[in-house]
């Protein structure tokens, strides 16, 4: 370390200690260089506990504890792993527990004195300590306070903390490094963010809370933009792109579209049209999220939009994630696009091979029309030559990788993505952040918001009763379960058994029809029309009708174990009542198990807007739980907190935004700090050693 000409590329391979097996380690969390090693920062902080007498600890405290090793023992079960470390004071003594980190059982001697800090856990009459922080403790320990916040590191598995500590510690005391902060680099403005340097600093030998939290921001900051960058760059690159089949709209044609729909456009749906004829219309390929709550009247806008594009001699696409819903679109877009002039087709995973041959046909010679369909769009077999526009329906039932593929396989087309599930603000900037925006921030007039109620399953004998005197009445009732069949391990409702219960139950002249994803979508389709037509006014169902469902006339949505939803599915499964002018009403079944799930029921009973819902969500459960946000590894942040750190997130933001319109933004990442990773299983987590 001392040896002159060390710079910050300097390789950490050649650094004492860094073996080409460590260095290889650390490279697989992107540390190669003396720069990464620094700006790998913590991925959390301790606040250090003094020790108490092991005999004084008391289950689920958080405590610390010094003491001698007496045993250590080891046990590894495929993946699982523990580590059982004896520990003894004048008081008694204990077992640590460290998971997963089978490493350590060479890690302790016997006769060696160690601190340990952790939660304390019971086991029958046993305490136990699980682990989070481990240090050797020297009898004479160098003099001074004890630093009271521990910074924890991701390392790589076996990685020795001790080593890391020491090198970080020649890095941070050694010959002075200069860091340069990339922001100011870039001409970013520093606006009270702390400047890299001082962070670097800052965050390896955390001084007072003050000084740690101003670091946490700039960190936070720094999460944002790693994956705000890559966004804005993509936006960028697709503004400089040429689309090869623009479409424009007469004013002429515009006027007979609307002419056409049996309602007015509301002000948000004018609005969201003209913005995307605009884009329609222009060289670079349109890149939109058109986000609106459930029955704003998103689809009329995506078929009008399609519609425009067939027009000007192109074929156009809308995708949807369930067969239910292309027919349904189907049978929505049918008299519009007649009425137009424009010719529909239609594709799905169950289109019979001789339709499925002519309709591929009709799209590989290019035949301007609309095509609805599921992915079974997006395979190989299918060409759609001359496509302008691709709509993804409920964008958030088909991921990011699909919507990658369209892209793949359709090129520079214009491409509008819909999601019914509104999301919180600053989801949509991260998830969707490199689509442009348009909001449906109103419904049609005259819908009036769904009463809701919370009732507790031993009321369902009575509410069957009222959905039977209902569905005499001729009104339509969805009832919804969360399994398709009962299952031994569960008590959950289920949507085949309580179909045949109810018909015994209601007697006389079946009501009921049944839909769920295991049927064959031809049954589905016959089930949603008995039940459109009313020849079967009880719907049961499962999710398969979350999305986009419409039938106006439904007026009840019963939900069973709805504390097993999600509240953005809630929300979607209530907007499939209240879509006509009779008052509607949503039930759900739950007796709140837990504080939090009555909690966020009592949200939907509340509140009818989508996006207050998806706030009050997000705050309930985390952006992790939310939308699969972290399968996408799109959220795994260390130090960002999607609600509590929205300004750091608008400003990240615009600063990729400037940052990659000023032509600066080449290479940059090597400058920004390593992303923190993972939340480790269990208490996984390696201290300095
Ligand atoms: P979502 O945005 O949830 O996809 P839909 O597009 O399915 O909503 O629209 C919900 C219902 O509202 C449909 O029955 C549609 O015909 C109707 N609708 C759409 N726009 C209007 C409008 N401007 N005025 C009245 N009804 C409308
Ligand atoms: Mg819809």
């Amino acid at each position: 370390m001392s040896r002159v000409g060390h710079s910050l590329e300097t390789s950490v391979g050649e650094l004492k200690g860094i073996g080409p097996a460590r260095a290889e380690a650390l490279a697989q969390r992107s540390i190669r260089s003396l720069r990464d090693l620094l700006f790998h920062f913590p991925r959390r902080y301790l606040t250090r506990l003094p020790p108490q007498a092991i005999g004084s600890l008391q289950a689920g405290a958080r405590a610390a504890i010094e003491g001698r090793v007496s045993s250590v023992r080891a046990r590894r079960q495929g993946r699982r792993a523990v580590v059982r470390v004896r520990v003894g004071d004048a008081s008694g003594s204990i077992e640590v527990l460290f998971f997963n980190q089978y490493h350590l059982r060479h890690n302790f001697q016997r006769g060696e004195l160690w601190f340990f800090q952790g939660r304390v856990g019971q086991r029958g009459e046993q305490l136990s300590l699980l682990a989070a922080f481990h240090e050797r403790a020297a009898p004479a320990r160098e003099a001074g306070p004890a630093p009271v916040r521990i910074p924890v590191y991701d390392l790589p598995e076996g990685f020795p903390p001790r080593l890391h500590r020491r090198l970080l510690a020649a890095l941070l005391d050694g010959p002075h490094f200069e860091i340069t902060d990339w922001r100011r680099s870039c001409g970013l403005p520093a606006d009270g963010l702390e400047p890299l340097g001082q962070v670097v600093r800052a965050a390896h030998r955390p001084g007072s809370e003050a000084e740690l939290s101003r670091v946490k921001r700039r960190l936070a900051y720094e999460e944002f933009f790693r994956i705000l960058l890559p966004l804005e760059r993509a936006r960028a690159a697709l503004r400089r792109r040429t689309k090869p089949r623009p479409t424009r709209l007469s004013p002429a044609d515009r006027g007979r579209f609307e002419a056409s729909l049996p309602f007015a456009l509301t002000r948000a749906q004018t609005a969201a049209l003209d913005r995307i004829l605009a884009e329609l219309a222009e060289p670079a390929p349109m890149h939109r999220l058109l986000h609106g709550d459930v029955g704003s009247g998103k689809t009329v806008v995506a078929l009008l939009a399609l519609a425009a594009c067939v027009r000007a001699g192109h074929q156009a696409a809308l995708l949807a994630p369930t067969e239910v819903l292309v027919r349904q679109h189907q049978q929505s877009a049918e008299p519009l696009l007649h009425a137009l002039g424009v010719e529909l087709a239609v594709l799905t995973g169950s289109t019979r091979a001789g339709p499925r041959r002519e309709v591929l046909e009709r799209l590989a010679l290019g035949r301007p029309c609309v095509v609805i369909g599921t992915h079974a769009l997006l395979t190989a077999s299918v060409r759609i030559p001359n496509l302008a526009l691709a709509v993804i329906d409920e964008q958030h039932r088909f991921g990011v990788s699909q919507r990658a593929r369209l892209r793949e396989k359709a090129g520079d087309v214009d491409l509008l993505v819909m999601t019914a599930t509104p999301i919180p603000r600053s989801l949509a900037m991260t998830l969707y952040g490199d689509l442009d925006l348009s909001l449906l921030d109103e419904l049609p007039p005259g819908r009036r918001p769904v009463r809701t109620e919370r009732v507790a399953s031993e009321e369902l004998p009575a509410l069957f009763d009222r959905i039977q005197a209902a569905a005499l009445e001729g009104e339509r009732i969805f009832i919804v379960c969360p399994l398709v069949q009962e299952s031994r391990d569960s008590d959950l409702a289920a949507a085949v058994e309580l179909a045949r219960s109810l018909e015994r139950r209601f007697g006389g002249r079946p009501l009921v029809a049944l839909a769920h994803g295991r049927r064959k979508a031809e049954e589905n389709r016959e089930a949603l029309e008995d039940f459109r037509a009313g020849r079967r006014p009880v719907l049961v169902a499962t999710v398969v009708i979350e999305v986009g469902v419409d039938v106006p006339e439904a007026t009840l949505m019963v939900v069973l174990d709805a504390e097993r939803f999600g509240l953005a599915a809630l929300h979607q499964l209530r907007g499939r009542v209240g879509r006509g002018s009779a008052i509607s009403r949503c039930v759900l079944v739950g007796n709140g198990r837990t504080a939090n799930a009555a909690a966020r029921l009592d949200v939907l009973v509340q509140e009818s807007s989508g996006f207050e819902i998806a706030e009050r969500d997000l705050e309930l459960r985390g952006a992790g739980e939310l939308y699969g946000a972290r399968q996408h590894g799109l959220l795994d942040f260390a130090h960002a907190d999607l609600i509590r750190d929205l300004d750091l997130l608008a400003r990240a933001r615009d600063d990729a935004r400037r940052v990659v319109a000023s032509g600066r933004s080449a290479g940059l990442e090597a400058c920004l700090p390593l992303p923190a990773g993972r939340e480790p299983i269990d208490g996984a987590v390696a201290g300095p050693g």
